[in-house]
């Protein structure tokens, strides 16, 4: 089969050829429809310093995907063949204190599919029963395939109240997008997105963002607050990863709101706890993965509430040869979900 392989300890990736994997007992074969491109891919592919440290080579990179179920391992029960799954890409345990009290995303254990293991820009992937999430038939693969990032936007934002709340996006990326919409799909009273690409707030618009803010253009605190009445929003989204809009958006935060940090800062964040978490009475709270499964049968329900612009989250889709040409979109910032088609 056709594998996008990270062959060697260097920046880039190949297109190579390689068996098709062998199944456990408990695993099943899924011949993949669609997959999409993640950040976290992006980084493997320039091979940044996280991705020096974390990744070994030679291994078959993606983890966004859905796809037919083609055979299933013997002590499978179910998941059948001829079923369309995506993938909840935390491989965890299962039995420990965290994995049997609800919070199998932060199990100690975790291994996450490809990074850890062998991915899905393949024609095939094998995977665990107990990862697979049954999709409903006649759904469009790009949207099941988006469906696991669309889940850390939800899981974002439905960590706390929604309805009703001025939301701030920080960062417009693919989940930040996502996160846009989804906000406006579970009614927050208004919408701001805060984004550096002219390209990426374009976007944030077309999904339903009632402000939008280029840090890089005017102050995002003065002009929240002015948007705000001088109050500042309920809700952050963080999904930027950056240590000055995080910053920023302490300042523009209402008092007793809450902050959802998504984004992943590669370095230590100085922050004024005294006066701008203490005194104001905010909640910060660390989101990692998808809640397993809630996320997931919210992801589902918003789906099949019509509500979410998916196709505008998609911006490009290509056959999986031309993954370079993803990768050059992925680096340029011009681009929501890539979506590569290995089968096509
Ligand atoms: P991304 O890197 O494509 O998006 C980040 C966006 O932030 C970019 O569009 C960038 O232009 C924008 N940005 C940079 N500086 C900014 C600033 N000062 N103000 C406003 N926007 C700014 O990443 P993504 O795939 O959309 O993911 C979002 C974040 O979530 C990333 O940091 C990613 O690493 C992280 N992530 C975390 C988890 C988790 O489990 N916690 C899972 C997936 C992704
Ligand atoms: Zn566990």
């Amino acid at each position: 089969m056709k594998v996008i392989m990270k062959k060697e300890p260097k920046a880039g990736a190949v297109l190579a050829e390689m068996e098709i994997p062998k199944i456990g007992p408990k695993d099943i074969l899924v011949k993949v429809m669609a997959t999409s491109i993640c950040g976290t891919d992006a980084h493997i592919y320039s091979w940044d310093a996280w991705s020096q440290k974390r990744i070994k080579p030679p291994y078959v990179m993606g983890h966004e995907f859905a796809g037919e179920v083609v055979e299933v391992g013997a002590d499978v029960t179910a998941i059948k063949v001829g079923d369309v799954v995506s993938t909840e890409t935390h491989i965890v345990c299962g039995v420990c204190d965290l994995c049997t009290t609800g919070n199998a995303h932060i199990c100690r254990d975790t291994a996450i599919l490809g990074v850890d293991t062998n991915g899905t820009y393949a024609e095939y992937v094998a995977i665990p029963e107990s990862n697979a999430w049954k999709n409903p038939k006649g759904i469009d693969p790009a949207y099941l395939a988006v469906q696991e990032p669309l889940g850390n936007a939800v899981h974002t934002l439905l960590a706390g109240d929604i309805i009703g709340k001025t939301v701030a996006v920080v960062g417009c990326g693919p989940i930040g997008i996502m996160a846009v919409a989804v906000a406006k799909a579970v009614s927050a009273s208004k919408v701001i997105a805060i984004e550096v690409n002219e390209y990426r707030l374009e976007l944030a618009k077309k999904l339903g963002a009632d402000i939008v803010i280029n840090p890089l253009k005017e102050d995002p605190i003065a002009k929240i607050l002015e948007v705000t009445g001088g109050m500042g929003v309920d809700v952050v989204a963080e999904m930027s990863g950056n240590a000055l809009a995080i910053q920023q958006a302490l300042k523009y935060i209402k008092l007793g709101g809450r902050m959802a940090l998504l984004g992943i800062p590669t370095a230590d964040v100085a922050i004024d706890i005294a006066n701008d978490v203490v005194f104001k009475g905010i909640t910060l709270q660390g989101i990692a993965g998808r809640k397993m499964y809630d996320t997931w049968f919210q992801v589902k329900g918003l789906i099949e509430s019509g509500n979410l612009n998916l196709e505008e989250i998609i911006t490009h889709r290509l056959p999986m040869e031309d993954f370079e040409e993803g990768f050059k979109l992925m680096a340029s910032g011009n681009c929501g979900k890539v979506v590569l088609y290995p089968n096509k």
